[in-house]
């Protein structure tokens, strides 16, 4: 018996929430003694790494092509390997997926899993975040099969120098299922927004869209993504795709850096996920400092400047 853990790929390495779905998958596994297998979505150079973060096996495919059906392969999988948990990381394909296999298998699905599993006795408790992350319930999972998705940066992994054991598997072939596209169109910039390690983030604080250059000098020193909250967006300061918060992207890095923005919950809500948050702000009683890990109380006209700097010259 073993977890199966489906993780995703992007320009042939693994995503990062792949690692956070197998260290969540390796956590439930050690309380349960049982295995880690993982199957990979697409193609990845060193397949085996995955073995790091606590997955035993790795399932990978080759020829994904139009013919071949993602839903029915993962189903068989969970039969042939006697599977009772599969973990997904939460992004637009995994929720998808997770959903049409629940269906298939008539399994129970559990969404928006936001801390590590608790056992007590032979019940395993999950914690879900709901109303957009301002609130939370603990569930019991029930025996059978369970199919989770977890919220990124839940817990940090346990690395080893182990390798998981690879095998070449056939992609089943039907039509519940097709994979039309392997490629992402990126709205604008190099990094995505929702797969940001680091998001710089500004404000009506920044005042203009003339300032813009201060957020995205930043965000380039970092190898950032660059965000922005409602008002800015609605202003037509900065595109509708970079808004952050309730009604617009949710994030998860593991730097986020606030800029001029107050910290309304609603922009709060897009971004409790991430792991870490630096606010800059002018007003001490901002909001945003209660949700901060590092604060900066000053004008973001002189600190930015002075951040950028200081991290090149670092
Ligand atoms: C239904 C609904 C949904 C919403 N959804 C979202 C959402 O998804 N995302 C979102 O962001 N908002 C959302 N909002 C809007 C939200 O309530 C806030 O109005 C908005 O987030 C405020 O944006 P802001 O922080 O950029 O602007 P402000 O509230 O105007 O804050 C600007 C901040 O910049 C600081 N500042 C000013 N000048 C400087 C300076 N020179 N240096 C440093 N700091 C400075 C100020 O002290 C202030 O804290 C929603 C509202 C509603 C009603």
């Amino acid at each position: 018996m073993s977890i199966l853990v489906v993780v995703e790929t992007q320009d042939n390495e693994y995503k990062k929430s792949a690692y956070d779905a197998v260290a969540y998958a390796a956590d439930l596994a050690k309380k349960l003694s049982k295995s880690v297998t993982t199957f990979v979505l697409g193609e990845v150079a060193n397949p085996e790494t995955i073995g790091n973060y606590g997955s035993e096996k790795v399932f990978i495919a080759e020829n994904w092509d139009e013919k071949k059906d993602i839903v029915l392969t993962i189903t068989q999988m969970i039969s042939e390997e006697k599977i009772e948990t599969v973990v997904f990381a939460k992004s637009p394909v995994s929720e998808t997926l997770a959903a049409r296999i629940s269906v298939k298998t008539q399994s129970y699905l559990a969404t928006n899993i936001c801390s590590i599993p608790e056992l007590s006795g032979s019940i395993i408790k999950i914690k879900k975040s709901i109303y957009t992350g301002k609130g939370f319930i603990v569930e019991e999972l029930h025996s059978g099969l369970n199919i989770l998705v977890i919220k990124k940066n839940i817990l940090q992994a346990q690395l080893s120098d182990k390798l998981a054991q690879k095998q070449v598997i056939k992609l089943a072939e039907g039509k519940t299922s097709k994979l039309v596209s392997k490629g992402i169109t990126k709205a604008t910039g190099d990094i995505l927004l929702t797969d940001a390690q680091i998001v710089v983030s500004g404000g009506r604080g920044m005042k203009g869209p003339e300032n813009w250059a201060l957020i995205e000098d930043l965000a380039k020193t970092l190898g950032a993504a660059t965000g922005c909250s409602k008002p800015v967006s609605d202003m037509d300061w900065r595109p509708h795709h970079e808004h952050v918060g309730q009604t617009g992207v949710k994030v998860a890095p593991t730097l986020y850096i606030a800029a001029g923005i107050s910290g309304a919950i609603q922009h709060l809500a897009g971004v409790n996920s991430s792991k870490f948050i630096l606010v800059i702000n002018k007003d001490p009683e901002a909001p945003f400092f209660k949700a901060a890990d590092y604060g900066v109380v000053g004008d973001l006209f002189e600190v930015l400047p002075k951040l950028n700097a200081l991290l090149k010259s670092a």
